[in-house]
């Protein structure tokens, strides 16, 4: 069974489901004990897909993506011709 440190090193193995099933199924069984544990799982799964949703809209601003809309309503709402 997984204690607290191997728990909180491998936060991010777990995330990643990069973990080997034996430790994998340790550190849950841990987790399930230990509240500390799994709040700390808890903030880094949250944190992630912050920071995932922060780079996709770093990615493409939202801005652009209702311009470049508006640019092909413009088009397509004319006359049927472009350019
Ligand atoms: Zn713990």
């Amino acid at each position: 069974m997984a204690d607290c440190n191997d728990t909180l090193r491998e936060l991010e193995a777990i995330l990643d489901r990069s973990v080997d099933d034996e430790l994998s199924v340790g550190i849950h069984e841990h987790l399930e004990g230990c509240s500390d544990c799994m709040q700390a799982l808890d903030f880094h799964a949250e944190l992630r897909a912050v920071v995932r949703e922060k780079c996709l809209n770093d990615e493409i601003p939202a801005d652009l993506v209702a311009r470049l809309e508006q640019c092909f309503q413009e088009d397509f709402d004319g006359d049927g011709q472009i350019g």
